[in-house]
């Protein structure tokens, strides 16, 4: 299965956590990593004062279901020290699933397509990156999202 994963931090060195993540996905059992894009940087969506966010998607190629996939990814933030202080305060690193093939999931533990990919553009401008053409399940045409949101707070980096 081919998935994505967004990656953020704004504390400790972002870039390598960001770098630490991927080689901790890398090195899991049945997890490769197989694209990724260029780093982002943008201001804290809540506008508060927090150091700016650095972000990337990279594509992994897995074996695991998605709620082992998000194990994983958990098990990297609690590794990398994630301070869970407020649900929209500065991180070491988080690890979200972005999507998980053309899979809709509606649990308890997980929704893919992660619910806040739409208001995303940290999310949105790296995934189409990757695949430009993409059609997200019950979202729709990628590129369509990203029309439809404000990129310009976005830095390539
Ligand atoms: P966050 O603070 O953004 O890392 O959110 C973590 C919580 O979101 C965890 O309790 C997860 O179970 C839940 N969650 C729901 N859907 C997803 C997803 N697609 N990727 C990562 N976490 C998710």
């Amino acid at each position: 299965m081919l998935a994505y994963i967004g990656l953020g931090s704004n504390l400790n060195n972002p870039k390598q956590q960001i770098k630490d993540a991927l080689i901790a996905l890398n090195t899991t059992a049945d997890v490769q990593v197989v694209g990724l894009s260029s780093l982002y940087q943008s201001k804290p969506i809540d506008g508060s004062e927090q150091p700016d966010y650095i972000n990337a998607v990279c594509q992994v190629d897995t074996h695991l279901t998605a709620l082992e996939l998000l194990y994983v990814c958990q098990n990297i933030e609690t590794k990398q020290h994630r301070v869970r202080e407020k649900k929209w305060g500065a991180r070491t690193i988080d690890l979200d699933i972005i999507l998980y093939g053309v899979q809709v999931v509606a649990s308890k533990q997980l929704i893919i397509p992660h619910p806040e990919m739409m208001n995303r553009a940290f999310v949105l401008v790296p995934l189409s990156e990757l695949e430009s053409d993409l059609k997200v399940p019950v979202l729709g045409p990628l590129q369509a999202l990203i029309d439809q949101i404000d990129i310009s707070g976005l830095i390539k980096l």
